[in-house]
């Protein structure tokens, strides 16, 4: 949406969610703010992966816990596609707690060249 008016943005976004949600059409939008950051940049270091938690930790005490968001050990960096899978793999072993079968995860896209090389498999 790279030089698209605040406005256009908006018309995208609730043409996407209609097309997603069709119960949308006949919402109204009462408020929306666009956030814009040119400069955020966010820096990956390898070490970080050892520190996310995966979706479900299983404390001892707390075995029924999962949990979801970009800072879960996904294999993915914190953005909205890791998000995305950190919420299937929670729900998925919500899933499997129960018994039922798990959900498949999307695997996402195709590694290239240089991120074959610079992430752990
Ligand atoms: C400026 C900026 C630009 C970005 N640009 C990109 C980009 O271009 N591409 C990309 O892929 N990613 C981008 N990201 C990252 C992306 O937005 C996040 O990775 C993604 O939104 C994380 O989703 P999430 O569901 O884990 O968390 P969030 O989207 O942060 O959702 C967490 C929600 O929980 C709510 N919450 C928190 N505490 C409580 C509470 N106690 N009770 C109830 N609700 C609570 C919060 O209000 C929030 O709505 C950007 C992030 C920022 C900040």
């Amino acid at each position: 949406m790279s030089g698209s008016s605040k406005e256009e943005m908006v018309a995208q976004v609730l043409s996407e969610l209609t097309a997603v949600f069709p119960a949308t059409q006949t919402a109204t939008l009462l408020r929306h703010r666009v956030v814009t950051d040119p400069k955020s940049v966010f820096s990956i270091r390898p070490a970080v992966e050892r520190l996310r938690p995966p979706p479900c930790p299983a404390p001892a005490k707390l075995p029924w816990l999962c949990l979801a968001g970009d800072w879960t050990r996904t294999g993915w960096p914190a953005t909205m596609e890791g998000a995305v899978i950190s919420g299937i793999q929670a729900a998925s072993s919500v899933v499997e707690t129960v018994g039922l079968p798990s959900i498949a995860a999307d695997p996402g896209l195709k590694r290239g060249w240089l991120a074959n090389r610079l992430i752990a498999p």
